[in-house]
């Protein structure tokens, strides 16, 4: 069923931001130039959830041999019959180029390629934006059946809902064919399996012009340059999205914001309900906390803006990162400000907000580890998620102390591995490639839960001025360089060298074998009632009715988060 949109839209313009450069100067010097150009038109229609447009790639040829130029296209990769994102034609330097689909996400360009010689790419493509249905967030449904013994284990694929638009927003993710990441001196063509992210491309600078119905707020993860009316009830708007590697747009009719500058970066809180406000304000409180919190552990916060964005999300996605931007499931604020009778029976209000705030500070992490420190988030998923949930718990001990940031790692993290245990799924090392991961109940357990607990390990074995002192350091240094974490691994190690054998048999231990029941715990189903009521034990009985009722009413705190 096609839902349309409001009729009645509000216009918004935003009061614009001076244009400016999304990078800060002092990282000016940072990231290896010359890095490819992109000046990207689109027409967007969100009534129809469809769009058009052109773009030009300017790049020097990044590989030492002459291979095809592989383009992706992550908008494919929910997985679904037809492609989301399609291309048209491309021209090579002004000539009609061959070309051809190796996958859904994976375009192949011939060509004779010579080595750091600049090319020029020009590509007309079409695309459809699925809808994002309330269904669509249905597949915790099977953890309930399976916790009452009733589920199968199927997970449909899905692409987190960043690709596609609910009834009020549209989310625009990877929103035209980019080049492939270089990895190790050839194209990453990874494949998309529907777990985990897709694979960030190289750093580039972006510059898009989208128009729109005037009804309809464009933001993006770049500055606003301008917004221009034109005829007929159109707007042109003007982003600039300099050194990022991923680029996003969202749209919607009903965008409310509220904007604050803090400490020299300007913070935008998009959200859609009036009543979300307070959380809009909200969430701009812990993001900017979170920002100056880390920006004095690891580094400083690379861009200037940082926006936040009321989006939906499916398929278990609490939020979701891209350079400079994080969207945050609308979920969580319904879930906050609704009806105070949808909080549950048990859930505590403190437990929600604390997830809410997590999810932020989880999402704002990703802002050092992936974006500013970029790692493959494909073989090593556990580099980036791990360090962001990891640098939450480091945010908890310097918000509210030990003792709570305990109880946060309790709620937040280590439920992901007793959930996995309590469904039945087995321990798996750290180092497990992601097709191998049964489903999405086991990657969370192990990648959202196992590997967290990893880096809480080290650092109390560090200690934690030492950790804090030399990870800082190994941040400032692998600024925008594509790092692994046996980097990470080895620079502890050299400079604890009395550490370094205790260093790598918790390494092995943790990547390489299966001891999470010995090192995590198992989980029962009672503890897992106790982390859902704030530590608290619950005295109910299991009659299964009751269970399903607070299930159901506890359904969102089944989300992982990305
Ligand atoms: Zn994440």
């Amino acid at each position: 069923m096609r839902r349309i949109f409001d009729i009645i839209c509000i216009i918004l313009f935003l009061s614009g931001s001076a244009y400016g450069q999304l990078l800060i100067q002092e990282y000016n010097s940072r990231l290896e130039k010359p890095i490819p150009q992109y000046k990207i038109e689109i027409n967007l229609d969100i009534e129809n959830r469809i769009y058009s447009g052109k773009e030009r790639i300017v790049f020097k040829y990044p590989l030492s041999k002459d291979k095809d130029v592989i383009l992706r296209l992550f908008a494919n990769s929910g997985g679904g019959s037809e492609r989301n994102l399609d291309i048209k034609s491309i021209m090579l330097d002004g000539k009609t180029a061959e070309f051809f689909f190796v996958d859904d996400t994976t375009v192949s360009i011939r060509g004779d390629f010579v080595s750091k010689k600049s090319y020029t790419i020009e590509i007309e493509f079409s695309a459809t934006l699925p809808e994002i249905t309330q269904e669509s967030t249905d597949i915790f449904l099977s953890t309930l059946k399976q916790l009452l013994g009733q589920g199968s284990s199927s997970v449909t694929e899905n692409n987190y809902g960043i690709f596609g638009c609910s009834a009020n927003i549209c989310n625009i993710a990877s929103v035209v064919p980019a080049l492939a990441k270089v990895n190790n001196d050839d194209w990453s063509t990874s494949r998309m399996t529907g777990m985990g992210d897709y694979q960030r491309g190289d750093f580039a600078d972006y510059e898009i012009d989208v128009v729109h119905d005037d009804s309809v707020l464009v933001v993006s993860n770049g500055v606003i340059k301008k917004r221009e009316s034109l005829k007929e009830g159109k707007v042109r708007s003007r982003f600039f999205a300099d050194s990022v590697n991923d680029i996003i747009l969202e749209a919607s009719c009903n965008f409310n914001y509220v904007r604050r500058e803090i400490n020299g970066v300007l913070y935008i809180s998009y959200y859609v309900n009036d009543r979300d406000k307070r959380l809009a304000e909200l969430s701009i409180d812990v993001a900017s906390e979170a920002i100056g919190f880390f920006s004095r552990y690891y580094a400083k916060y690379p861009y200037s803006e940082f926006k936040i964005v009321s989006a939906p999300m499916t398929g278990g996605a609490g939020g979701v990162e891209f350079p400079a931007l994080i969207t945050i499931g609308d979920f969580l604020y319904d879930e906050i400000d609704g009806d105070e009778q949808r909080t549950g029976e048990f859930i505590s209000y403190d437990l929600l907000s604390q997830m809410f705030e997590f999810v932020i500070v989880h999402e704002v992490a990703h802002q050092w580890f992936s974006t500013l420190i970029p790692s493959d988030s494909r073989t090593e998923p556990y580099l980036d998620e791990g360090l962001a949930s990891f640098s939450a718990y480091l945010y908890f001990i310097n918000k509210y102390g030990e003792v709570e940031a305990k109880k946060f790692l309790d709620n937040q993290i280590r439920l992901n591995y007793i959930m996995m245990r309590l469904l039945g799924y087995k321990d798996m090392p750290i180092n497990t490639p992601i097709e191998n991961y049964e489903n999405m109940f086991q990657y969370a357990g192990i990648i959202y839960g196992k590997a967290p607990l990893f880096f809480v390990k080290l650092y109390e074995l560090i200690g934690k001025e030492r950790f804090r002192f030399i990870v800082s350091q190994w941040v400032k240094e692998r600024a925008f360089k594509d790092t692994r974490l046996i980097s990470l691994i080895n620079t502890l190690k050299a400079n604890e060298p009395a550490k370094a054998s205790s260093i790598e048999s918790l390494y092995k231990r943790w990547f390489e074998g299966r001891y999470g029941d010995e090192d995590i715990g198992k989980g029962s189903l009672k503890d897992l009632l106790k982390f859902l009521n704030n530590g608290k034990d619950l005295d109910i009985d299991f009659n299964l009715d009751r269970l399903k009722k607070f299930l159901e009413d506890t359904f969102d705190m089944f989300r992982e988060y990305r």
